[in-house]
Formats: C-alpha cells, sequence, structure tokens
C-alpha cells in the first residue's frame, strides 16, 4: 500500500475500490486539461453512491481534508485540480461513477441524472425521447453535467436556449457538513425564497457538491440549417446578426464568428479541412437557424448580402455538410493547442462594444507587440469572444504556463480594455484558480464581500475547493 497515514487511514475506511492513492493512479486527475497545472492530492475517491458522497464529506470533515470536486476535469480555469499551495491535504471527489438516470418525464419536459452522467450521455437520453438537451460545448464526450453546472457552462446554443444556469430546474448537493439539499424540483414557476440552485450553479465546488439535477428539455428541431458567410469585418457580422434576427428572431440558435487566423490554423493542423468558401475573407461567421427550410435561409441571406456586404455564402445541403462545418468551428482549439501555447482570453462585451474593442485592441497590440498573432474567434450572439494571442516572440517558451507568468502583464492590459467596455474577463469559463486575482480586481467591492459572506457562512472551515475563486488565506 502506498500513501501517507491519512490516505492509508482513508482507504482502510473507505476499501481500494473507492479510494485510490498510488502516485500513477491519482496523476490523471492531479494535473487539468490544458497541462497548466498540477496540485498533489491526498487520495482521488469515485463514489458509487450519493450516500458514499455524504460520508467522505464527513470523514473529510473529521480530519480537516479538504476536498476538490472533479468532473470530467475538462475545466479551463484550473478549478477541478488540488491547488498547489493549498495549506490542507486535498481530496480529489470525483463524480465519474455517479451516472444513474433518475427520472425521464417527456410530459414535464425535464429529466433526472446524476452530476457523473458526461454531457454527450444527457443529450443522447433526451434525443431518445424525441427531446432536445441544447447544452453543446466541444468538450461534451467528456465533461459531466456537475462540472458544467458547477462552471455554469455556455457553448453554442446559448444564444437560443440560454446557458446551463437557465437550464437547470432543480438540483440536490452535498453540503459541507455532509448533508443532502434535495432540491430536484421540475418546477418552471417556483417563486418560495432564495433560489438556492443559482447560488450552486457556478460556484465551482466552492460550496458543495452537485449529485444530481432535474434538467430542461426542448422540443427536437425539425429542421436546422447551418451556413458559413464570409465578412469583410466584424462590423460586417454584427450588421447581418441583427438584420437577421429581425426575420428569424429566437430561431437563430448560434451566431460564431471566427477570423481568419483561427480559420487557417485549422486548415493547417486538422487533416482533410477545407476552406468552405473559394475566397480569403477577413472573418467570417457560421449561422445556425432552426426551423427553417434551406431555401428559406437562402432567400433571407441573399436580401441581406448587400447590407451587411457580403458576397460569400455557403449553406450545407446535408447534414454530412453541416458537420463539417460544424467540426471547423469545433476543432479551432484543437488547432491553437497543435499550434503552440498561446494567451488564452474568454471575455463578453456588450455585443455593440464589439467592432470597437477588437479594432482598438488589435491597433494597439500590433503597435506595441509588433507580430503578435490575434487569433479572435467566439459566440458573437452572446458577446463572448475567445481573444488569444500567439506572441511574435514566444522567448523559446514551451509551455502555456510560462507564457501566462511572463506575459501577466499582457493578460492585464487586454482585461483592463474589457473592463473599460463595460465586459466580462471570464464569460464562460468561470474563475478556478488561475483567474482568482482578476476576480477581486474587477468584480465590485460589495459583490465581493457578499460573495465571501456566502462562502464563510456555508463553508467555515474553508474545505471545500480552497484557492478557487478566492485566494487562499495568508499563511
Ligand atoms: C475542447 C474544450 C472546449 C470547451 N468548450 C467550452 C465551451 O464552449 N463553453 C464552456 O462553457 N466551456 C467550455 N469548455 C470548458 C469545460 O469543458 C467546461 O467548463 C465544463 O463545463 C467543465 O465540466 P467538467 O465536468 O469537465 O468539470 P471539471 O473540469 O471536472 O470541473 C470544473 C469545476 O467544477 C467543479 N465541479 C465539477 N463537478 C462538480 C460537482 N459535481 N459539484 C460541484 N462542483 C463540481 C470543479 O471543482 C471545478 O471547479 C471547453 C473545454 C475544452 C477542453
Amino acid at each position: 500500500m502506498t500513501g501517507d497515514p491519512l490516505g492509508i487511514a482513508l482507504q482502510a475506511a473507505f476499501g481500494a475500490d473507492l479510494i485510490l492513492l498510488s502516485a500513477a493512479d491519482r496523476a490523471p486527475y492531479e494535473r487539468d486539461w490544458r497541462g497548466r497545472t498540477a496540485g498533489r492530492a491526498l487520495a482521488v475517491a469515485l463514489p458509487r453512491t450519493v450516500a458514499d458522497v455524504q460520508a467522505l464529506v464527513r470523514w473529510c470533515g473529521a480530519h480537516a481534508v479538504a476536498i476538490v470536486p472533479q468532473g470530467g476535469n475538462t475545466g479551463l480555469c484550473g478549478g477541478s485540480v488540488p491547488h498547489p499551495a493549498a495549506p490542507h491535504a486535498q481530496l480529489i471527489l470525483s463524480l465519474k461513477r455517479l451516472t444513474a438516470v433518475r427520472e425521464v418525464d417527456v410530459e414535464n419536459d425535464t429529466l433526472t441524472v446524476e452530476a457523473g452522467t458526461t454531457l454527450h450521455a444527457v443529450q443522447q437520453l433526451a434525443n431518445a425521447h424525441q427531446r432536445l438537451f441544447p447544452l453543446s460545448l466541444a468538450s461534451e464526450g467528456s465533461c459531466c453535467i456537475g462540472g458544467n453546472l458547477a462552471t455554469n457552462a455556455g457553448g453554442v446554443q446559448v444564444l437560443r436556449y440560454g446557458n446551463a444556469r437557465a437550464l437547470a430546474l432543480g438540483l440536490e448537493v452535498v453540503l459541507p457538513d455532509g448533508s443532502v439539499w434535495n432540491g430536484l424540483r421540475g418546477l418552471r414557476k417556483d417563486n418560495t425564497g432564495y433560489d438556492l440552485k443559482q447560488v450552486f450553479i457556478g460556484a465551482e465546488g466552492t460550496l458543495g457538491i452537485i449529485t444530481a439535477a432535474t434538467l430542461r428539455l426542448f422540443p427536437l428541431p425539425q429542421q436546422q440549417q447551418v451556413a458559413w458567410v464570409g465578412l469583410p469585418s466584424v462590423a460586417a457580422a454584427l450588421v447581418l446578426f441583427h438584420l437577421l434576427r429581425a426575420r428569424c428572431g429566437e430561431q437563430i440558435s448560434s451566431f460564431e464568428l471566427i477570423g481568419r487566423l483561427p480559420l487557417e490554423l485549422a486548415l493547417r493542423h486538422l487533416p482533410g479541412t477545407r476552406d468552405p468558401l473559394p475566397d480569403v475573407h477577413p472573418w467570417q461567421v457560421l449561422v445556425q437557424v432552426d426551423q427553417l427550410s434551406p431555401d428559406d435561409l437562402t432567400g433571407h441571406l441573399a436580401a441581406l448580402a448587400g447590407a451587411a456586404g457580403f458576397t460569400q455564402a455557403v449553406i450545407a445541403q446535408t447534414a454530412a455538410q453541416s458537420a463539417s462545418l460544424w467540426a471547423l468551428r469545433e476543432h479551432l482549439s484543437e488547432a491553437q493547442r497543435l499550434e503552440g501555447p498561446s494567451l488564452k482570453h474568454d471575455i463578453s462585451l456588450p455585443i455593440s462594444r464589439i467592432p470597437d474593442f477588437i479594432e482598438q485592441a488589435e491597433t494597439a497590440l500590433l503597435r506595441q507587440h509588433a507580430g503578435t498573432r490575434l487569433v479572435c474567434f467566439g459566440h458573437l450572439g452572446d458577446g463572448n469572444l475567445h481573444f488569444n494571442l500567439f506572441p511574435a516572440d514566444p522567448d523559446g517558451m514551451a509551455t502555456t504556463a510560462t507564457l501566462d507568468a511572463e506575459h501577466a502583464a499582457l493578460t492585464r492590459w487586454v482585461h483592463d480594455l474589457v473592463a473599460a467596455h463595460e465586459g466580462s474577463f471570464s464569460a464562460e469559463h468561470g474563475i478556478g484558480q488561475f483567474k482568482v486575482a482578476e476576480l477581486a480586481r474587477y468584480r465590485d467591492p460589495v459583490e465581493l464581500t457578499l460573495m465571501r459572506a456566502l462562502k464563510t457562512a456555508w463553508d467555515p472551515r474553508n474545505l471545500m475547493n480552497p484557492g478557487k475563486l478566492f485566494a487562499l488565506p495568508e499563511q
């Protein structure tokens, strides 16, 4: 048996099936998705039931061990792995084995699943009942519904259906004292005091462990059209967005902006991909519209081409063509990874400010840091941009972590500009351990005081995911 005495005691209490102790077994859980950080865990717990989760939380409380909840470990802010400087021993509590389907209520358009169910499995389950669960992310094969809720995930259909926060009707949560809050209600109207589920959603595991959720389902779109449009500018993309929305309203489920450079990275690194349009365009948008025929979408785009200033667009004629347009969009992150480390910013802005922001940022960046390559893409319809910088001279830096440290001032500059445009430094990826200083810098002091008061009241010993959202106490 390996591990320190506390780990050995934990394994003795719960058994080797539930508790992984060896360094080799722990390693994949201890490192974050992008390889930016890793933290030593006392052990990894793999509970099978909510009762197991409760017993583990109580054991940790009794032994002053902190808990790091983990779903698919695809989070991009280091929230799901132990903080390297946390004062307590930390147990990674993986929800992966909690995958039961508790209820499918087709008439109520809801389903209730346990937290370790992957997003893809939730989508499939809804589909099997001729319903749509619209949350959709490139990581959906690995991320889990508990993690999606804990991070209030966004993705590519927020424009029509909202983010994870809008898709949950009820939650079940194991609290820091080991008790269970059963809030698994499938109600669309319930004005009975504070809406507690919304406090846990987006809390990144700092207030409790989500063990199950009741989720909203929607009718499956009978038709769904996908178009790819080449545009001269971001301003033109915004004109197209507003004009198309005036015609199609809420039927637009995605309106994704893609700069030339991210598209080129995808074409360079991903075998079998090709530019959907014959000519080179500085910007492109991928538009998805529900409940519309291909002819109707063709008609709308033809009518709007002059006003939005575009000359080339392609409308997918088959499901395979839609899938290949989406594949280009979905694989932008992977293409960047293959290109090398970059400084990533997940920002949101009032949609009206986006053209000015991009122009201002690009001009200043290129003036101050000649050669910087700007990879800009994102969910334009949600005001959410992924604004990533590949420095001209990365000084031979091999990892994203070193790049982040060396170029912290550049990130600060980008976030200050976002704040000046009344935007947010974290649109959908959360805070984790990487953006703790940003939260303290940009959030209103009164808001921060309220958040800390909540944390202290619900988790007075700071055993739930310490060092995430808030800085660790000075030692
Ligand atoms: C290729 C790729 C594409 C992505 N695209 C998007 C995107 O479009 N939109 C988007 O929003 N995100 C995106 N992400 C980020 C990530 O997939 C999401 O944040 C996802 O919701 C995380 O789910 P997870 O199960 O992997 O959570 P984890 O990474 O395991 O955990 C994330 C946070 O939630 C906490 N947590 C996990 N499970 C629970 C639980 N049951 N109870 C309480 N706390 C918990 C963890 O402690 C941690 O703080 C992407 C990531 C990748 C790798």
